[in-house]
């Protein structure tokens, strides 16, 4: 099941990587407005070019939580300087993937402390080949996180704190999702999101298994009154959050009988043997669109 699942996830990515390419290279990031939602307790989800940050803001500094596509730096500067006078300390990042990361050597070359867990700094060092058999650049020196955790880790400055937690092979293999418990805010990365399929990074080491763990591990840690940033999207509650864990584990359970029954992966995605939402997740993964 995990290869069949694989295959048709390795095929989404390279789709929605060479998407997310494209869409930086074509962008004119000139255009883009940064939009700034205040989340209680001083701490802020910024919407701009890439994946979507969240910044937490103390008497002594400021914890940034990924970094969107790099020509997006000064307009998030720009942002975070709107809500307080102190500079960014930390910057952590969810997974390796540029449209999460691209900032890190701007910021990183200000001086800002890159957190990450462990695995994010080979693939940014040293990056693997892609779909297309081609290999990327390597991230610059300043690009590469400094601060790495194995399983957990705790940032803070002085007011508020950030938890970062490890989800084994979800999207990637160096997932973090990001708890502020002062302001109840989960910054989950691409690890999910309302309306969104499951992205599993499989040359990145994502899987399905993986993502259904580590939903289930911050949905334990939330309340109904937890605000969730997705790394795409519009905020989130943990209704959300916990339709999206029920549907990966209903998709889970689907393929995986389907994949018992013998059928190859073409055959499950035909309109009619499978029910509907694999077929349009098959879909959106061939024609590389983001849920
Ligand atoms: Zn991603």
């Amino acid at each position: 099941m995990r290869h069949f699942v694989g295959t048709a996830a390795a095929a989404a990515i390279a789709l929605i990587a060479g998407t997310a390419v494209n869409a930086a290279q074509q962008q004119d990031f000139s255009k883009v407005e940064v939009k700034t939602t205040d989340l209680g307790h001083s701490t802020y989800m910024l919407e701009g070019a890439g994946g979507n940050v969240t910044v937490a803001v103390g008497s002594n500094g400021v914890i940034m939580v990924d970094s969107e596509f790099a020509p997006m730096h000064d307009k998030l500067k720009a942002a975070i300087a709107a809500v307080t006078k102190q500079p960014v300390r930390y910057l952590i990042n969810t997974h390796y993937h540029g449209d999460h990361t691209g900032g890190n050597a701007a910021f990183g070359n200000e001086g800002v402390v890159i957190v990450a867990q462990r695995n994010i700094k080979n693939r940014l060092a040293n990056p693997s080949p892609g779909a297309n058999g081609q290999t990327p650049a390597a991230a610059p020196p300043a690009a590469i996180p400094t601060s790495l955790y194995t399983d957990k880790m705790t940032v803070a400055v002085a007011g508020p704190s950030a938890q970062l937690v490890h989800i084994a092979n979800a999207h990637t293999d160096g997932d973090s999702f990001v708890y502020f418990p002062e302001a109840n805010v989960m910054a989950v990365g691409d690890t999910g999101g309302p309306n969104r399929y499951p992205n599993m990074d499989v040359r990145g080491g994502g899987s399905i298994d993986g993502l259904i763990a580590g939903t289930q591990a911050y949905l334990d840690m939330a309340n109904d009154r937890t605000k969730f940033v997705p790394g795409h999207g519009p905020l989130a509650t943990k209704a959300d959050f916990q339709a999206y864990h029920d549907m990966l584990v209903k998709i889970r359970a689907s393929v995986a009988k389907l994949k018992t029954e013998g059928k190859t992966e073409d055959q499950a995605v035909a309109p009619g043997l499978c029910d509907a939402e694999i077929v349009r997740v098959r879909l959106e993964q061939r024609t590389g669109r983001r849920g």
